[in-house]
């Protein structure tokens, strides 16, 4: 369940500050060196790492950590297990899983998350397992669209092909449509 009224969902992005370069910077080293240790301290299970992937400059504040924690909430629901670490700053909100089954099952299970649900293309779900000495990865087979024009989201991104207040507005509209179908 989404824990957002209308109204908090008007007022998504209007606190909450603007996350710097060297943040962003800080929270990746953060963030690959908590999956590598996981991976590390639990060498025959899966670590999936959940994300939420707010666009634009606001990534978090208190209205934004509610997509995280319905993604968590669903996440451990799907795997019958609670998150063992949860990042929740002003990068984002991340939670780690360390799950007792094969690493392609648990990213079949978490594209089908990504691709069900309104706030699922909001979702960005990591697999890592240990395998012939390091720190494996599994990636998606298909490219995750666009949430605004369905085209590949990565030139979307990185063309900036649309503006942020377009962005916004598209995740209040997928937290809208959230609301509506969990009635
Ligand atoms: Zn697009």
């Amino acid at each position: 369940m989404l824990e957002l009224t209308k109204n908090q969902i008007e007022k998504l992005f209007d606190v909450g500050n603007p996350i710097t370069l060297n943040e962003v910077l800080n929270a990746r080293e953060r963030r690959v060196s908590q999956q590598e240790s996981l991976v590390l301290d639990h060498r025959s299970q899966t670590i999936l790492v959940v994300k939420s992937n707010i666009p634009g400059p606001i990534k978090n504040n208190q209205y934004l950590m509610k997509i995280g924690l319905w993604g968590q909430k669903l996440v451990s629901k799907t795997f019958n297990t609670s998150a063992v670490l949860i990042n929740d700053d002003n990068c984002g909100y991340e939670a780690f899983y360390v799950i007792d089954i094969p690493a392609l099952e648990v990213k079949e299970k978490m594209m089908l998350i990504e691709d069900s649900y309104p706030l699922g293309r909001l979702l960005d779900g990591d697999v890592f397992y240990f395998f012939e000495n390091g720190v494996q990865t599994i990636s998606r087979l298909d490219a995750r669209q666009c949430f605004i024009c369905n085209r590949d989201s990565k030139s979307c991104g990185s063309q900036r092909t649309h503006s942020v207040s377009q962005l916004q507005e598209k995740v209040k509209e997928l937290c809208l449509l959230q609301l509506k179908e969990e009635k």
